[in-house]
């Protein structure tokens, strides 16, 4: 039987009408969530997912600012920016779109943005807090997978969840949060050996490597869920880190890209918006 289709896209869009059943409700109470996206230069790709970050507020009714600078501009006028904006009141969440500059140090940027108002979740006391298991705000991708499996009843106590990749981003707070939902863990990444023979083992398998297509039949096992983070630019268009056609016919669910992880992470870079002004308001 030919695999389900995990739709990011539907789930993501049933998720935005519910938060923007929220956003009007805050409104109703004078709380208005507000998001600052900065974007420096123009990078083509960055571009995009400003452009869908942007959209997917306006879709939601909150509203969105955003800051372009030019790429030419200091680590020490970044960081006076993000200052300015960590403390204006009526922001609640800070994203600052990356890759940045050479002549800017990312991590210091990341740090710099209050961690209250850190909606992309990547600073270091969001990661400490999220590892040990406190309020925090967790970071969209990993946060967008575990809403995916969940919204598809995806059983996770107990199973083997193989994480391929172990990225600061995704593969390495993706495998915390299956551990904290009770899966039994294991991540792999370019120096693991005999790839297959582990990715076989799993009843849920997370491919969040940046190869096209390296995910075969042969490294998935009958029955298991599979999630493709891959976005991979190639002569035949977006793909995966997974080979669609042929795993889907092992697999008895799997995302597909473009429409899977893609809309989740913008979308609880909203929630994750709300979820600040929300704390702010308290
Ligand atoms: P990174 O390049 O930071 O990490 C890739 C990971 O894959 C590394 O841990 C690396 O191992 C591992 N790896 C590389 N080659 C192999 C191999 N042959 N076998 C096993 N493991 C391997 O990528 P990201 O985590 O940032 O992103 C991964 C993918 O997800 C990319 O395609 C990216 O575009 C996409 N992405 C998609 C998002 C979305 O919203 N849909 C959001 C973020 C990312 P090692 O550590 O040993 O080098």
């Amino acid at each position: 039987m030919p695999a389900k289709i995990i739709s990011g896209k539907d789930i993501a869009s049933e998720i935005r009408r519910e938060l923007k059943v929220e956003v009007s409700e805050l409104h109703k109470n004078q709380i208005f969530p507000k998001l600052v996206v900065v974007l420096v230069g123009n990078h083509p790709a960055s571009e995009s997912y400003v452009k869908g970050k942007i959209r997917a507020a306006e879709e939601i009714g909150m509203e969105s600012v955003l800051i372009r600078l030019e790429d030419t501009i200091s680590e020490e006028e970044l960081l006076t920016k993000v200052e300015e904006l960590n403390n204006d009141k009526s922001v609640h969440g800070i994203l600052v779109q990356l890759p940045l500059p050479k002549q800017i140090a990312e991590q210091r940027i990341i740090e710099a943005i209050a961690s209250d108002k850190d909606v992309d979740g990547f600073h270091p006391e969001s990661v400490g807090r999220m590892v040990t298991g406190l309020e925090t705000f967790l970071s969209c991708t990993p946060q967008g997978i575990m809403e995916l499996l969940k919204r598809s009843d995806v059983p996770l106590q107990g199973k083997h969840a193989v994480v391929v990749g172990r990225s600061n981003i995704v593969g390495k707070p993706v495998a915390l949060l299956l551990l904290q939902a009770d899966a039994t863990v294991t991540i792999c990444h370019s120096k693991t050996a005999d790839l297959a023979s582990i990715t076989k083992q799993a009843d849920v398998l997370i491919a969040a490597v940046g190869r096209a297509e390296m995910i075969t039949k042969e490294h998935v096992k009958n029955g298991a869920v599979v999630i493709d983070v891959g976005v991979n630019r190639t002569e035949n268009g977006l793909v995966g880190d997974v080979k669609f056609d042929e795993v889907s016919e092992v697999a008895s669910a799997i995302t597909p890209v473009p429409g899977g992880v893609g809309p989740m992470t913008i979308t609880m870079l909203m929630a994750n918006t709300i979820e600040s002004a929300k704390r702010h308001a308290r």
